[in-house]
């Protein structure tokens, strides 16, 4: 069955309908590119199967429990445990090394340091950024920061990987290498991603194309 499933979601913020019956589903291991022009509801969709936002009605499953049916802190600690985020930008902590910040989501989780850095180089060395460690956000160059922010993402060994452009902002020989690593990294651990994109070259890395218009989906089946 699927991991991750949302059936008829509506979501409207005043008079716009950002989703208007939108449908999704995702299996372990599946690489999902949620395609689709500015506008059409790409980022609420993401944004509500991670439990970020509320939808208005509709339903979201993740590993059989309804997230409508959980409460807020439930669903925190859910998104802190089973789910991993990478965005657009980074969003590195800059007073943080490298290590540090991939580093950081098994700190928060109540990890020792040395542990936390030890599991931290490991995604490092997988993503090839483990030279940088003692770096800053800001003495490494876009496509190395993307990687970072990538093993950062997985470091918690999360069952969805939610990935919102997260190639927006690079040059495309930095975005492939990127996406390259990020799929290897989670076909590897059975990871779903959830990819939102809006580039063709970046969806070619999925298994299947979810594509959102006017906050509809359709499934599309990659005929290769
Ligand atoms: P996409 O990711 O495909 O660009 P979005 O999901 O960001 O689309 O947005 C879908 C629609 O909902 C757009 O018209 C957008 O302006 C609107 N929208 C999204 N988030 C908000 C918000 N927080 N407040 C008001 N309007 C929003
Ligand atoms: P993306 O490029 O991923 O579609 P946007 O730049 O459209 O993201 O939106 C960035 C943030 O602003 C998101 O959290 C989105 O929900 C929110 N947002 C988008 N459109 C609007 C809007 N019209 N009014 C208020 N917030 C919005």
């Amino acid at each position: 069955g699927s991991l991750l499933s949302a059936e008829q979601l509506r979501k409207a913020y005043g008079p716009t309908a950002a989703l208007d019956g939108a449908e999704f589903s995702i299996h372990p291991g599946e690489v999902v590119a949620v395609m689709g022009p500015s506008g059409s509801g790409k980022s609420t969709l993401l944004h509500c199967l991670a439990g970020i936002v509320t939808p208005d009605s509709g339903t979201i499953t993740y590993n059989g429990h309804e997230l409508s049916a959980m409460s807020d802190s439930q669903r925190s600690a859910l998104r802190r445990s089973d789910f991993g985020f990478v965005f657009q930008f980074g969003q590195l902590v800059p007073e943080l090394t490298c290590v540090e910040n991939v580093a950081l989501p098994l700190r928060l989780n109540g990890g020792s340091r040395k542990e936390a850095e030890r599991a931290a180089l490991t995604w490092m060395e997988r993503l090839e950024v483990d030279d940088l460690r003692k770096k800053r956000p800001s003495e490494v160059s876009g496509g190395q920061g993307q990687r970072v922010a990538v093993a950062r993402s997985l470091v918690t060994n999360p069952r969805v990987l939610f990935a919102d452009e997260p190639t927006g902002a690079l040059d495309s020989l930095n975005g492939e290498r990127v996406m390259e690593l990020l799929t290897d990294a989670a076909r590897s651990t059975n990871a779903a991603v959830v990819l939102v994109t809006h580039e063709a070259r970046v969806a070619a890395y999925s298994d299947r194309e979810v594509v959102v218009r006017d906050g509809k989906s359709r499934d599309m089946e990659r005929a290769v």
